[in-house]
């Protein structure tokens, strides 16, 4: 049996791929993230982690 890692939560910085604003998000959200700046979701809430629809510039602990 395989042990798997610990899922661990986790911030993201994306960036819009409409406005190219850059946004720290949760991984792991309990709805859709939309850009602060012009409305788009930049990632979808699929009761897990995340489904990013932007950029993810890098992970942060
Ligand atoms: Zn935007």
């Amino acid at each position: 049996m395989v042990v798997k890692e610990k899922p661990r939560s986790k911030f993201l910085l994306v960036k819009c791929k409409k406005c190219n604003n850059e946004q720290i998000i949760f991984n792991k959200p309990a709805g859709d993230v939309q850009c602060l700046v012009c409305g788009e979701v930049i990632a979808k809430s699929t009761g897990g982690k995340a489904e990013v629809l932007g950029e993810i510039i890098k992970e942060l602990e």
